[in-house]
């Protein structure tokens, strides 16, 4: 029995289904096998008939990306493959496979420089580092493979731990990267692409990668079964492998088949995109300004409320309650807030408390101060305000992480033919005068 979601479309069809593909992120993916249940076909070893037979029934749910032709199993979990256990037991000491391996591992050295850095994630027994190493005495090779079962022959350095481009990519400053048979076993390939290309631009280094999967093409055209079993839940075509590559870089050295067409090669270059780091820089000013004003607004409200002016939040619920709420304008401080929407009178801000009251409460309890949280919309808050006949000495909104008069700083919320000012309160005020507002259009036909 396979378990699917609840209310899964797909669960007893074969209607597409909304899922990630792990090669391209498309989302639409259609059923590719009858789903069904079969124990760890690699990584486990059982020595009795009875411990086989009592192995785990893992769920094989493959499906296929409608647009690269990737094949995954959406109901894989990394957790059921004990890879830190048992070592991943690939055949490697055949004659063509090892004549494969010094083939690839001749070429790379043609693209690793005196000096260079070599990391090899996934590295295995470490037979290509070993290779390499020998061949380039004066370059540093570092081997990452969680479950240590490598022998370094003082050719290279071993890490029994998961290489992780946000720390190892500053640390060890790779020229190239090498990863063969790695990228089928991971949840989320391209993501781990990405991230190589992302912390090698924004380190400004220059990394090559190659990267080797099995490729599924062969399987498909003669219907092999086989190959889909629990371990491998990521199977390539050669579309879907150049798909991945495309998405993680547009700098590629080397696409090809080998091995039968049984295997799929990539090299391609990283640390080429402009476009993440000015946006990492873009998050960074908006993160930083957003932490300053928190500081910057405290201040500006504590030496008006130390002037002795009231204010009033104009706004509860909402953007308005976000930025209640991320400024910490607490209830006992700010304890009035009013609101456009008669129906939220008697509600309360979400988070801080305060009782939201109608806009015309100000009416009848004036205050120095109105506070428009929503900026963008503060220019229908005071013709609001000019139709109710509500006053007061200032109107603040934020802009640049701090509070702006809207009358007399700049901003970008102006709008043709706004109110611009306020008069100050006469002393025979009538609210229904609203003699205290002009606009734009009034006082250019007084000129
Ligand atoms: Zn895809």
């Amino acid at each position: 029995m396979t378990k699917n979601p609840p209310n899964d479309p797909a669960a007893n069809s074969n209607l597409p289904i909304s899922v990630a593909c792990p090669a391209c992120s498309y989302h639409v993916a259609v059923t590719f096998i009858d789903p069904y249940r079969q124990p760890l076909a690699t990584v486990a070893w059982p020595s009795t008939e009875e411990e086989a037979k009592a192995m785990k029934q893992l769920p094989l749910s493959f499906v296929r990306c409608v647009d690269c032709g990737h094949i995954f199993n959406r109901e894989f979990c990394y957790e059921e493959v004990p890879y830190s256990r048992k070592p991943h037991l690939m055949f490697n000491k055949g004659t063509t496979w090892t004549n494969h391996l010094i083939q690839i591992a001749d070429m790379l050295l043609g693209y690793v420089n005196e000096g260079a850095t070599v990391v090899e994630i996934g590295c295995g027994e470490g037979h290509l580092l070993r290779h390499m190493a020998s061949k380039k005495k004066n370059c540093r090779f570092y081997g990452f493979d969680p479950n240590a079962s490598y022998e370094t022959d003082g050719l290279f350095e071993g890490r029994s731990e998961l290489f992780v481009p946000e720390i190892h990519m500053e640390q060890l400053q790779p020229d190239l990267i090498i990863s063969r048979h790695v990228m089928e076993h991971l949840i989320n390939p391209l993501g781990f692409l990405q991230s190589i290309q992302f912390n090698a631009s924004r380190l400004n280094l220059r990394t090559r990668v190659y990267i080797e999967t099995p490729c599924i093409d062969r399987a498909l055209e003669t219907g092999r079964v086989g190959d889909f079993y629990y371990e491998h839940n990521s199977h390539f075509t050669t579309q879907s492998f150049t798909r991945m590559i495309q998405r993680t870089s547009h700098e590629i050295d080397l696409l090809t088949h080998s091995y039968n067409r049984e295997v799929l090669s990539g090299l391609f270059r990283v640390g080429t995109n402009s476009h993440a780091v000015e946006l990492e820089s873009q998050a960074d000013d908006f993160r930083i300004q957003a932490k300053l004003g928190q500081d910057v607004l405290t201040i500006q409200l504590d030496q008006l409320k130390a002037k002795g002016k009231s204010i009033a939040i104009w706004g509860g619920t909402g953007k308005a309650s976000a930025f209640i709420n991320f400024y910490r304008l607490d209830a006992k401080s700010f304890p009035i807030v009013v609101d456009s929407d008669p129906d939220k009178t008697d509600t309360h801000v979400p988070g801080q408390g305060q009782p939201i009251q109608y806009r015309d409460y100000l009416k009848d309890h004036p205050v120095d101060v109105i506070l428009i949280p929503m900026a963008w919309r503060a220019h229908d808050v005071l013709l609001e305000m000019q139709e109710a006949g509500i006053r007061c000495d200032q109107v603040l909104i934020e802009y640049q992480g701090r509070l702006v008069d809207y009358f007399h700083d700049d901003h970008p919320y102006h709008v043709p033919g706004e109110v611009t000012a306020m008069q100050p309160p006469a002393p025979h005020y009538n609210p229904q005068s609203q003699s205290y507002w002009t606009t734009k259009h009034a006082s250019n036909s007084q000129v």
